[in-house]
């Protein structure tokens, strides 16, 4: 695998990035810092944006939808705890660049996308790097890919009223899926291991994420403020 950008004129921005917004807020698990060091994000964001790449905050990718935040993206991943053999779920491929870093960490990564021109483009990106082990699909993520599943890891990037009952049954036993939940204007990340047991659940960041559409999410409509978890 991957990614060898010849002439690459952002791996000192990158290097900020990775010290100023990620090591001094308190990301600590090196092979997320190292993967976020190394991923050229700025491919994965179209021209027009593409000067923010860097930046600390989430940036446009077009159809109205946003690439994540990096200590957004930072926080997400160390919370998956990844080891290197999982198969993994992402729900809203966007840009592709969280699929990116989760396919260099982990075994396999399927994301699922619901906005056609966003698949092709990150499909290009995600091939063009190198990353064979990360599939992009076009559908309602929502209802997952059960015909993939179970997965050992699951990461919803939009934000979500509930976790949505098929992602819960297509997670592992022993399984850890996080996902924002909460309403349209503000989430929190919300972590879920789902053990022997019984589910074991965490809060935490805030964060304010593009609303995860579709069956087991919200639905198309202005929102009226009654809709909730
Ligand atoms: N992970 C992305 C990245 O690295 O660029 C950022 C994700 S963006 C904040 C949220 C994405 O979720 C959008 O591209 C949106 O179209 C997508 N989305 C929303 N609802 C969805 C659904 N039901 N199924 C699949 N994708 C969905």
């Amino acid at each position: 695998m991957v990614v060898s950008v010849k002439d690459d004129p952002f791996v000192q921005t990158r290097k900020g990035m990775v010290e100023q917004q990620l090591k001094a807020e308190g990301i600590t698990d090196p092979l997320v810092l190292t993967a976020m060091e190394q991923i050229p994000r700025h491919l994965f964001i179209p021209e027009p944006w593409r000067y923010e790449s860097y930046d600390n905050c989430a940036v446009p990718i077009g159809e109205g939808q946003t690439i994540s935040q990096p200590f957004m993206v930072a926080v997400m991943t160390q919370a998956l705890n990844l080891r290197g053999g999982e198969k993994i779920l992402e729900i809203g491929t966007g840009s592709g660049y969280q699929a990116a870093i989760l396919g260099w960490l982990a075994k396999e990564v399927y994301t699922v996308e619901r906005i056609e021109p966003l698949v092709e483009r990150a499909r290009i990106v995600l091939h063009t790097l190198g990353f064979d082990n990360v599939h992009v699909r076009l559908g309602d993520g929502t209802l997952g890919l059960p015909e993939e599943a179970p997965f050992d890891r699951i990461l919803i990037t939009a934000g979500a009223p509930a976790i949505p009952p098929a992602l819960m049954e297509q997670l592992a036993w022993g399984g850890i899926l996080v996902a924002p939940i909460g309403d349209h204007w503000m989430q929190e990340l919300t972590i879920v291991a789902k053990e022997e047991g019984g589910l074991r659940v965490k809060r935490g960041v805030a964060c304010v994420f593009v609303p995860l559409m579709g069956q087991g999410g919200w639905r198309p409509g202005p929102p009226t403020g009654q809709e909730g978890p």
